[in-house]
């Protein structure tokens, strides 16, 4: 059968057509053990019966109705459940359809909180090299990924400049300790202030614990202490983006927790709705806006699907279902055996540089020489190699990395879902060790 829709590549990958928990049903009868959720998505695994009853029963009772008339119940009671019991002040969600739109509308709500609270000049934004915001104009222009900028790089806002990624394994120089680490990334922060001007800076914005561009590199201590603290001197927000990394993935709801800090706007997407609908969302506190409701009084920015009902419905679903089955000690249980059985297998590995992560959100990173830390050519695209092998094994991961900037090597995520067994975590180390031999010796 020849598909009719544009795919990635030339070719239409297999057609998945069931799941229950970890595993992927396809066509050709192959069972898939999906141990990234495709890009950390999947937290309650497939086919999960609360939250498909969920689903089943809101777009039978209310399937749309249009935000600029009507509020929904779901919508409601997923924000109440979000932000009404914050550690960090959070006060108010707003729900998109995911991830990029959450991004742009985080990057526009600072805007307009500026442009509110009687500071217009503040329009630059300062991010990360290594980062992955979405793929949106806006959100892609925040982004430090090289490669994915690259063939946009015309249409992209100049308001964003980028400062070095938080990556201890790549960025720490031999005999610097962590804090030292951390000193030098805040002072090159502070730099980048000073260069811009502080008071035309809006924000600063970073993956809480990095994702897709450089797999699962969780900060250094005291590094997001540090940013705020900047952040505060100069009068600019902290916008936190996580779309990937947060709603439990990193063992505690918002990966942001463990780092002693809060955001003042936060994107979410993925776990949110746990793939049951397409679904994302930025958290705000009072701060933010305080301005806007004492200016003009609304958010100046919109879609159609605002506070989809079904999505809403399905994400406080899998958000319930996280809260009442202890799911967040569970990710930091089943994410302690991911790690260790990562470690054992791949620790000696001569083409395993580093081991990462938080949670069920680890990675491995793949290098040539694991003295230098020589990345593997490119051209090799090894991590999609692994990829291959490891579907012909009945392993689906996240690949990524290894592109022609070189700075992040290739690396494997994974991401399984929060209720998976202790024997599924172990075949997924096991699986993922013989596809990374496999396409080594290819
Ligand atoms: N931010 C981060 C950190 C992400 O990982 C992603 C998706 N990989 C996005 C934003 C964009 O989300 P979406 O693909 O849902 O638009």
């Amino acid at each position: 059968m020849t598909s009719r829709i544009l795919h990635r590549g030339r070719t239409a990958p297999p057609v998945a057509r069931g799941g229950k928990g970890p595993w992927l049903h396809l066509a050709d009868g192959r069972e898939i053990l999906d141990a990234s959720g495709g890009a950390a998505v999947s937290c309650l695994g497939h086919g999960h019966p609360a939250v498909v009853a969920a689903v089943q029963a809101q777009v039978g009772a209310l399937e749309y109705a249009h935000t600029g008339f009507f509020t929904n119940e779901p919508a409601e009671r997923l924000a109440e459940m979000l932000v009404g019991h914050e550690p960090g002040g959070l006060s108010h969600a707003y729900f998109v359809s995911g991830g990029s739109e959450a991004m742009e509308a985080a990057l526009k709500l600072a805007r307009q909180h500026f442009l509110e609270a009687g500071q217009p000049q503040r329009t630059r934004f300062i991010a990360r090299r290594q980062s992955y915001h979405g793929n949106t104009l806006g959100a892609l222009a925040a982004g430090g990924n090289a490669a994915r900028r690259a063939p946009y790089a015309p249409l992209l806002a100049d308001s964003f400049s980028h400062v070095s990624p938080a990556f201890p394994y790549r960025g720490m120089r031999d005999g610097e300790d962590e804090a030292g680490y951390v000193a030098r990334l805040a002072e090159e922060l502070e730099a980048e202030f000073q260069r811009l001007g502080p008071q035309n800076v809006a924000a600063f914005v970073a993956e809480t614990v990095v994702g897709a561009t450089a797999g699962c590199v969780p900060p250094p201590a005291g590094y997001f202490r540090a940013v705020r603290a900047i952040c505060d001197r100069h009068g600019a927000l902290l916008i936190l983006d996580e779309v990937m990394s947060g709603m439990g993935r990193t063992g505690t709801l918002h990966a942001w927790e463990q780092e002693g800090v809060a955001p003042d706007i936060q994107a979410i997407a993925k776990g949110l709705g746990g793939g049951y609908q397409p679904i994302g969302a930025i958290l705000m506190n009072e701060r933010v806006l305080a301005p806007i409701m004492a200016g003009s009084g609304a958010f100046a920015h919109g879609h159609t699907y605002l506070s989809h009902p079904v999505a809403c419905a399905a994400a406080l679903a899998v958000q319930e279902a996280i809260a009442k089955d202890g799911l967040l000690e569970r990710v930091r249980t089943l994410g302690a055996r991911l790690e260790a059985g990562l470690t054992e297998r791949f620790g000696n590995h001569r083409h395993v540089g580093d081991i990462r992560g938080r949670g069920l959100f680890q990675a491995i990173e793949l290098v040539e020489d694991r003295a230098t830390r020589r990345p593997f050519d490119p051209a090799r695209k090894l991590n999609l190699r692994i990829k291959e092998e490891a579907l012909a094994r009945g392993l689906a991961v996240y690949p990524g990395g290894g592109t022609a900037d070189g700075v992040a090597g290739d690396h494997i995520l994974l991401a399984p879902p929060y209720t998976a067994t202790e024997a599924e975590i172990d075949l997924i180390v096991a699986r993922l060790g013989e596809a990374v031999d496999a396409a080594l010796a290819a």
